[in-house]
């Protein structure tokens, strides 16, 4: 199946976490896939449309991932708009900066936030019924970068129930308790059934 990111951070740890499970993935940069607009108002509407707009280019089975962070004492920005946070640049150090800078004042226990993915699979770009599966993952904002792990807002978000940031955790663990590694391996149980309809 062709893989529906751009993004270098969700490319390493997807495939790090598929190929234990006998799924060949190729990245869409391979077909030569435009990106298209997000211009969905949901995790999964976005999923949908990078899923379908890889599967159109490659003529494979597509799929795509949809995150962001969502914090609460922000009313839940930047959510949808994470990867987009300080500017189109999509610069993680600026995304990180600018989120320091909104909660500046904000103590401790009012900095709760959590991870969100919906991975989405479509057997064709008119797939009408496609597997889709959803993590999320608690933590709390800190008020210094910590780790050098991970990518995006990893050096800010404190584990909740740990004394780490998820920059701080080794890959293997990540992928084991974070959002993107938990929707994959549903999405890996679900596989099975959803090929066989
Ligand atoms: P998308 O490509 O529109 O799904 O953007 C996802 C954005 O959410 C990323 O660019 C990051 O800013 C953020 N994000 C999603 N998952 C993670 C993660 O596992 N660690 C850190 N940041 C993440």
């Amino acid at each position: 199946m062709v893989l529906a990111t751009g993004n270098r951070g969700k490319l390493a740890e997807i495939m790090e976490i598929v190929r234990p499970m006998g799924i060949e993935v190729v990245p869409q940069s391979e077909f030569a896939v435009p990106e298209i607009e997000e211009s969905g108002l949901s995790f999964v509407e976005n999923a949908i449309l990078k899923a379908r707009n890889a599967a159109r280019h490659s003529g494979l089975p597509a799929l795509a991932d949809d995150s962001g962070l969502e914090v609460d004492a922000l009313n839940g920005a930047p959510g949808i708009y994470s990867a987009r946070y300080a500017g189109d640049e999509r610069d993680d150090q600026a995304n990180n900066r600018l989120l320091l800078s909104r909660l500046a004042g904000i103590p401790d226990e009012n900095r709760t936030a959590r991870f969100q993915c919906v991975v989405v699979l479509l057997r064709h770009p008119d797939d009408p019924v496609p597997l889709i599966c959803h993590a999320d993952w608690e933590g709390r904002i800190v008020d210094q970068p910590r780790g050098e792990n991970g990518f995006g807002y990893d050096p800010l978000f404190a584990v909740a129930g740990m004394r780490c940031t998820s920059a701080e955790l080794s890959a293997e663990e990540k992928n084991r308790i974070g959002h993107r590694g938990r929707a994959l391996a549903m999405l890996a149980r679900q596989l099975p059934a959803w090929m066989a309809r």
